[in-house]
């Protein structure tokens, strides 16, 4: 691969490797296991394994490998390791790099799963964890101690698209030599600028927008050679969350089309939260993207102005009204996945976030009225129209 090219060149042919037929689309590899030619190459390969050799699929995959060097190619990373899911990929990210006694700070504003591990996994074996307010520098900077080994957040917050100032942050945690993990999900790989912003460590959940089209489960870490390799692979290999070689291919697939379906999932999001603004059955309307938008000075130093393809509408009547909207919707479906090419309509108090309570969502600002629409690729004018004559019906 060359270095100069851009990312639509990078995201179709980045990471390609061929077999000895010369295939156009790339292979999949669907095995477990390598053949060597003598015993004196397997003990060989065990001592040290070449850029295109392989031992076993927990270890790496040529398909999986392809799909961590296109990804890689894509973030600006040294190198990316790829995992069954995203959980896999956030609880490694962290697991493999904390010991009992280490300190990690996160935002509060956290996907259940994540806050789960942070609050019932990592704990239990002795690592200390504080919650901050993710947009409030001030509090980073109070919370940070020597040792503080890692922190973590989510770059724009689910349900309520308040965004983390990465820059701001690691600048911070690097004061006292902590890694910055951050989940980047919601900013997407599109949009993001983590690596040049100063995160350390970037997961996505590759179930999200990498696949795009709703099939499989699937995550990533990218990150420094040194970290990818000499700290994440060695737990992740041994302990089995390594990501299956046909999830592999299908988000090497997706990556080729990642920059085209994301840019028109986000223009669509742009222009139906542009449409709604200011609806009178609408207590807020929260897109990363509007000119509205809290924080649109960092959106715009960190995402290029690019609000992603999600957003959320607070509407006025609480849940009676949400729930009366997702059922008189025709084109978005109820159901709880992002990133897909079909709009997904999400109801997060009693879904998503059903098992916060109600005080923690109401720190969030997660109220009984909050609708998360993850915008597909369907025509923004049928989803404009479906939008408005479903919120006209609630009278
Ligand atoms: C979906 C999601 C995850 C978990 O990913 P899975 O692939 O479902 O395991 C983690 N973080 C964020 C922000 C997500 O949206």
């Amino acid at each position: 691969m060359t270095e100069s090219w851009k990312t639509r060149t990078k995201l179709v042919h980045g990471g390609s490797r061929r077999s000895q037929y010369n295939e156009v689309s790339e292979a999949i590899f669907m095995t477990q296991g390598f053949v060597y030619d003598s015993a004196a190459q397997a003990e060989a390969r065990f001592i040290e394994t070449g850029p295109d050799e392989f031992i076993y699929a927990r270890y790496g995959n040529p398909t999986v490998a392809m799909f961590e060097d296109r990804i890689a190619a894509l973030e600006g990373a040294e190198d990316a390791f790829a995992t069954a899911s995203g959980m896999a990929a956030v609880n490694g990210a962290l697991t493999s790099l904390l010991q009992a006694g280490d300190h990690v700070v996160s935002a509060k504003a956290l996907f259940g799963s994540c806050l789960y591990i942070l609050e019932n996994v990592l704990t239990r074996y002795g690592v200390e964890v504080t919650f901050v307010d993710g947009t409030d520098l001030e509090q980073w900077r109070d919370a940070m101690r020597p040792e503080t080994k890692a922190v973590f957040f989510e770059s724009m917050s689910n349900p309520t698209l308040e965004v983390v100032d990465i820059a701001g942050v690691a600048d911070i945690a690097h004061g006292v030599g902590a890694t910055v993990v951050v989940d980047n999900v919601f900013s997407t790989p599109v949009f993001s600028d983590a690596i040049a912003q100063g995160a350390d460590v970037v997961v996505y959940s590759a179930t999200k927008h990498i696949d795009g089209q709703g099939r499989a489960l699937g995550g990533v870490v990218l990150g420094s050679k040194d970290y990818i390799r000499g700290t994440l692979e060695p737990y992740m290999k041994h302990t089995g969350g390594s990501l299956s070689p046909f999830h592999a291919w299908m988000f090497v697939k997706g990556l080729e089309t990642i920059e085209l379906r994301v840019n028109a999932q986000a223009e669509s999001a742009l222009k139906i939260a542009q449409a709604l603004e200011g609806h009178p059955a609408l207590a807020r309307t929260i897109y990363p993207g509007l000119a509205s938008h809290a924080q649109r000075d960092l959106v715009a130093r960190q995402l290029g102005g690019k609000g992603g393809t999600v957003l959320s509408l607070d509407l006025k009547g609480g849940k009676t009204s949400a729930f009366a909207f997702l059922d008189a919707l025709t084109i978005p479906l109820i159901s709880n996945n992002l990133g897909d090419a079909k709009s997904i309509v999400t109801h997060p108090t009693t879904t998503t976030h059903q098992r916060l309570s109600d005080a923690q969502r109401k720190e969030l600002g997660i109220t009984d009225g909050l609708v998360r629409l993850s915008v597909g690729l369907e025509d923004s004018d049928d989803l404009i129209a479906d939008i408005t004559r479903a919120l006209a019906s609630l009278g």
